[in-house]
């Protein structure tokens, strides 16, 4: 069973439209296929979603034309700062695109330029914003329990290429590590993101193999997602996720298919 429940498309900050996208995936052989538009936040509209309204009867009139070829699902990326109404969409998807500090929304995966930005207001200490940042995204998973946690250690989008300043450091580890365990206590789906892989920036998906080791540990639940902006990503290296995942000792996977979210075997 081949999906995607992280998609994004001309209506948000994607390339290709949703027939487009449709067409991809059903070409590539998905049974279903999730669109998660960025749900619009006050404080930054740049890349968001201009009318729900319309995304949701554009993605629903194409759910209904290709019945017959595909499952497909309108779902909702929600940024932790700013809660959509859930209600409107078949799942939620939430993620964690900024910091906060004083009025400042720091965002941390639009180059390394704001995330440098961000660092600074941390008195240019790593650790105090890998803090700051698991803490309020942890917390809002416990009160939230999205459907599906968004690329859980985003903050190091830039780590491989440009920043080093995570990963080389045991007390990071530890942190995120404590983080992940307290995330994982709460019944959620994790994406195995591979969104960063598709843009050249990233080795391996979201979240680093350190964490995986931890949601393997807790039994926690993986869904496999691309989040792809473009309709030929829409299953980046999902091969070599699937032989990724077992290799750290994962059997199954999720994915949403007849309106439910369900365990199936990594094949
Ligand atoms: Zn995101
Ligand atoms: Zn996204």
């Amino acid at each position: 069973m081949i999906s995607n429940f992280h998609t994004h498309t001309v209506l948000c900050d994607g390339k290709s439209s949703p027939e487009e996208v449709v067409l991809s995936a059903i070409e590539k052989g998905f049974s279903s296929l999730g669109f998660s538009g960025h749900a619009p936040t006050d404080f930054d509209q740049s890349y968001c979603l201009k009318d729900l309204d319309a995304y949701i009867a554009e993605i629903s009139a194409l759910k209904e034309k290709y019945k017959k070829d595909i499952q497909i699902y309108v779902g909702i990326e929600e940024d932790a700062y700013q809660w959509t109404d859930r209600s409107k969409f078949d799942y939620l998807l939430g993620s964690s695109h900024y910091l906060k500090t004083g009025d400042t929304y720091h965002q941390l995966d639009c180059g390394t330029e704001k995330l440098q930005k961000c660092l600074d207001a941390f008195s240019g200490d790593p650790l105090k914003l890998a803090e700051a940042y698991y803490s309020q995204f942890t917390a809002y998973i416990k009160e939230r329990k999205p459907d599906i946690v968004g690329h859980f250690d985003l903050i190091t989008k830039y780590e491989e290429s440009e920043t080093h300043w995570f990963l080389s450091n045991p007390d990071y580890h530890k942190l995120a590590q404590k983080y992940m365990k307290l995330a994982a206590e709460n019944d959620v789906i994790f994406e195995l993101n591979t969104g960063g892989i598709a843009r050249g920036i990233r080795s391996t998906p979201y979240p680093y193999e350190n964490l995986l080791h931890i949601l393997k540990e807790a039994n926690a639940k993986i869904i496999l997602n691309s989040d792809s902006h473009h309709k030929d990503t829409i299953d980046c290296w999902f091969s070599e996720a699937k032989k990724y995942l077992k290799d750290i000792g994962f059997q199954s996977l999720y994915t949403l298919y007849n309106n439910e979210f369900q365990k199936v075997s990594i094949s």
